[in-house]
């Protein structure tokens, strides 16, 4: 018990090292926003009945189909330019807000494509969104996902800007990283990245790296953390690739890699966060995180635009936002004063969770990940039910004696 609470508070430590954070806590200190540091309920998903103004609302822009990339593995669909209407995302913003309860806080990302190809406009909506909350008490952060590679005064500007949570895509060492990441004309991206993460190592700003994870480069993410260590960056999310095929053997070379990559994330605390094992940490810790679930609303509470001013529960299943999209919902984002129409999200666990044991620090609560591997948004695959079990156990046995194997 005296290794769990002691590794609680190194973990308690590790969020406050987060400063661009300024959210309050169920403790009273500063703790990130439950985006940034992919900490889970430790609850089941409560559904909000419609209607109900939101302590917490996540709105997520997607901001052009357009990319300079064409990285072998996305699943966003063709690159055609469209960059969304200042109009659009203006009447999304003020839905969003008009969702919220008094002193409320709007989680509002932006998308892609390559969202920093808007920078500009990027800039204007932060501006409208932070004057908006000012006049009406309530409140804002954003969040945005790049690939590194746009370098313009105005992308600088918003990728620095105070109360942004910036996340760099990197996948490893530039070997790794070109294989897959490559321009349309199949130049690899990874110098560019690199003079990025450079730059804002330098700024002394806090970013994530997402480091995507796939059955081929399996082997060798150990030797990409290392190379992103070595960087100076501080926190990396692995990010399985969902839509590709895992095979049995596939899954046992995974596991491998779990037990490796926490052995780094061990020798690297407090100052390195690994998004698998931070959040099972958390939750098997019961470090007290304060529930405003903006992570997985799917509809209720979250809300994500397409540059047509479409709807979807969730960012990544826009696609290429055409007729006939699966998971797009009813309504145009121009129609409508508020989102509190939108059904209520349903989440029933699977029968098969019921009795695990790592039900509460189980984070297959994401409905888009369930839905890409099965279908069904209540129902996990072996994969990533593979993945939180080999993760929470990893994290327990840091937890419980600081030994891995
Ligand atoms: S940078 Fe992102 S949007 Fe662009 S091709 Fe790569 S994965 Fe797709
Ligand atoms: S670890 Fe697997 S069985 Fe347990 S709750 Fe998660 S998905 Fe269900």
């Amino acid at each position: 018990m005296r290794a769990i609470t002691a590794a609680a508070r190194l973990i308690i430590r590790h969020v406050h090292l987060r400063k661009r954070c300024k959210i309050q806590t169920a403790t009273g200190k500063g703790r990130a926003c439950q985006r940034h540091i992919g900490f889970i309920s430790m609850a089941e998903t409560q559904a909000i009945p419609m209607n109900t103004l939101h302590e917490e609302f996540g709105l997520t822009l997607m901001v052009n189909h357009a990319c300079n990339l064409r990285c072998s593995y996305c699943y966003t669909g063709a690159k055609f330019s469209s960059p969304m209407a200042w109009k659009t995302g203006e009447a999304a913003i003020g839905r969003a807000l008009h969702s919220l309860a008094p002193g409320g806080r709007l989680g509002l990302g932006f998308f892609g494509g390559e969202p920093l190809l808007e920078a500009g406009r990027i800039l204007e909506w932060m501006a409208f969104a932070r004057a908006e909350t000012a006049k009406t008490g309530k409140r804002v952060c954003f969040h945005l996902t790049t690939n590194g590679t746009i370098t313009s005064a105005e992308a600088w500007q918003a990728m620095l800007a105070d109360d942004l949570i910036l996340a760099v895509s990197c996948d490893g060492s530039p070997r790794m990283h070109n294989r897959h990441r490559r321009d349309a004309q199949g130049g690899g991206s990874a110098a560019q990245v690199e003079a990025t993460l450079r730059r804002l190592v330098g700024s002394e700003m806090f970013f994530t790296v997402v480091f995507v994870v796939r059955p081929d480069n399996l082997d060798e993410v150990p030797e990409g953390l290392k190379y992103l260590h070595a960087l100076g960056v501080r926190q990396v999310d692995l990010s399985l690739d969902l839509w590709t095929t895992w095979s049995a053997g596939d899954g046992e070379r995974l596991q491998q890699l779990i037990q490796r990559a926490a052995e780094l994330w061990r020798g690297w605390l407090p100052d390195f966060g690994l998004s698998w094992f931070d959040s099972k940490a958390g939750a098997l810790a019961r470090v007290p995180v304060e529930e405003a679930s903006t992570r997985c609303g799917f509809g209720s509470g979250e809300i994500a635009v397409a540059p047509s001013g479409n709807l979807y529960p969730c960012e990544r299943l826009i696609g290429e936002d055409a007729p006939g999209q699966p998971m797009r919902l009813p309504g145009h984002v121009l129609e409508g004063s508020d989102f509190l129409t939108q059904a209520p999200a349903t989440f029933a666990r699977h029968e098969a969770c019921t009795q695990c044991a790592l039900l509460t620090a189980c984070d297959t609560t994401c409905r888009c990940s369930n839905f890409v591997r099965t279908g069904d948004q209540n129902r996990p695959d072996g994969l990533l039910c593979l993945l939180n079990k080999a993760t929470a156990v990893a994290a327990a046995k840091v937890l419980a004696n600081g030994a891995i194997a």
